[in-house]
């Protein structure tokens, strides 16, 4: 007898062979022939394996009558050519042995389609559904994709800390972290005195790993992060969470026009991985979710990105006589719908918009010459928007502690990364890919809620 995963079954189980699985009721009929046919899934893969229980067994009435949907299963049985469609094997039970069962009456999770709305509200099973599954396997086969990609390119995974003292964005978005007790500070109702905290100084959660990133990139030449990253947005949108994974390389040497290879050869690296590894998942979600899943991944895996300025950018939006809900004009930030006509409309494939107004980008992007512009990337995708930003860094000490007298930064606060520029500095460059929106665009799945886990947004902290 082998022990042995549904994906292993169907990929190559041996007709005739006594496989012993485990997995939960996906579903269950009984006809009146005298046998039971219950669909098997152990997450191994999207398909069910058929299980075929004969009345005759002993547990029959006992066992396989109980087996409802969402119930345990461990099941004995010889592997046989299906008569059926759509199946090439079924398994022909001698053993069945319900191990976890459940009430029908109460299982939320019936055999039917259920809304994503309902499903957020029973995050702890839906990961038993088709969808769930599927977009857990892709964000796993994705997460390996991107260590194999750097890894294979000599970049060093580092960590970077989560509890930081520094902001790199700009304030307004953190989570403060504190030990002190907020009761007593609430009372008192005078300023905080923040020497009493466990840091002595305020913190708060990391918005992005990048500057502790810059100063091992300056050591070690590449580098790369993949952890959680944290932004109070207090918006409710499809494409923001409070909490998400952020992949932030970091490269010395390197200025933007090796950064754009990097953003693109990773994006092109990773599509292409997943449609060798996730061929039945992706089907899945082409078929119910997006029809044309499949069909942009394999376009944006080979196809060209279109590089522009940002200049260039506000221009064919003004030309396009589209009347858009937000105000298009040099020098204001480019809008979710503004990103999407370009993308769609305009070039139906990926852009890569750079040197944006040095007003609406962080102090540390790289002044053109033009002293209105930065080095800036933002890398845009169909469907999704932005997924990539990243820019050149400033590397220059004098520019870069201008720019932060400038943005209302003191420099004290930054001495360390002041530093970088001090001793040993050299151009550089990076970006941040937000892993969610990555999985959103691969699954086609319009709310980010849906692709990870147990999504964090305002007001949602149930699991
Ligand atoms: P947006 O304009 O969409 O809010 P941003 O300009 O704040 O994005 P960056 O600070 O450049 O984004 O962060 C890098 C990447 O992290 C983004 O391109 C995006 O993929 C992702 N990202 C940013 N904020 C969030 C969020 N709240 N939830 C999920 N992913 C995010
Ligand atoms: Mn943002």
């Amino acid at each position: 007898m082998v022990r042995a995963r549904v994906l292993e079954i169907l990929n190559g189980g041996q007709i005739g062979e006594r496989y012993e699985v485990m997995g939960w009721v996906r579903s269950r009929r009984d006809s009146k022939a005298g046998f039971s046919f219950i669909d098997l899934n152990d997450g191994s893969c999207l398909s069910n394996l058929q299980i075929i229980a004969d009345k005759e067994l002993p547990e029959y009435e006992d066992q396989v009558l109980r087996a409802y949907t969402g119930s345990s299963l461990r099941v004995v049985g010889v592997l046989n050519e299906s008569p059926a469609r759509g199946q090439a094997v079924e398994l022909k039970a001698e053993r069945v042995e319900l191990i976890g069962p459940v009430d029908p009456a109460s299982y939320p999770l019936q055999k039917k389609r259920h809304s994503f709305e309902f499903l957020r509200t029973i995050a702890h099973l839906r990961p038993r559904t088709n969808t769930f599954g599927a977009v857990a396997r892709v964000r796993n086969a994705v997460s390996y994709g991107i260590h194999k990609f750097f890894q294979d390119r000599g970049f060093v995974y580092i960590h970077t800390p989560i509890i930081t003292g520094s902001d790199c964005e700009g304030a307004g978005e953190l989570f403060h972290v504190t030990s002190l007790d907020l009761e007593e500070v609430a009372r008192k109702g005078e300023e905080i005195d923040f020497s009493q905290d466990l840091f002595g100084r305020p913190a708060n959660l990391t918005v992005s790993g990048q500057m502790e990133a810059e100063a091992y990139a300056l050591a070690l030449g590449k580098v790369y992060t993949f952890g959680p990253t944290f932004r109070a947005e207090n918006s409710n949108t499809s494409r923001h969470l409070a909490e998400f994974w952020m992949i932030e390389p970091e490269m010395a040497f390197c200025d933007l026009k090796g950064n754009i290879e990097v953003a693109r050869g990773l994006l092109r690296f990773i599509f292409n991985w997943v449609l060798e590894r996730c061929e039945e998942d992706l089907k899945f979600f082409n078929r119910f979710i997006d029809q044309t899943v499949v069909s942009t991944l394999e376009l944006v895996a080979n196809g060209d990105y279109e590089v522009i300025t940002y200049t260039r950018a506000v221009e064919l939006l003004s030309e396009s006589g589209k009347k858009f809900e937000f105000h298009v004009g040099w020098g204001l930030d480019l809008r979710s719908e503004h990103e999407r006509y370009l993308c769609e409309e305009v070039f139906n494939k990926p852009i890569i918009i750079i040197d944006y107004p040095k007003d609406i980008k962080p102090f540390y992007m790289k002044l053109n010459d033009d002293e209105k512009t930065v080095r800036a990337m933002d890398v845009l995708v169909p469907r999704v928007g932005e997924i990539i930003g990243g820019s050149e860094r400033e590397d220059r000490y004098e520019v870069l502690e201008r720019r932060m007298r400038e943005t209302g930064i003191n420099p004290e606060d930054y001495w360390w990364y002041l530093d970088l520029r001090r001793y040993g500095s050299a151009p550089h460059s990076g970006f941040g890919l937000g892993l969610e929106r990555l999985i959103q665009f691969i699954t086609g799945l319009s709310n980010i809620r849906d692709v990870i886990p147990f999504p964090r947004t305002p007001g949602n902290l149930e699991f």
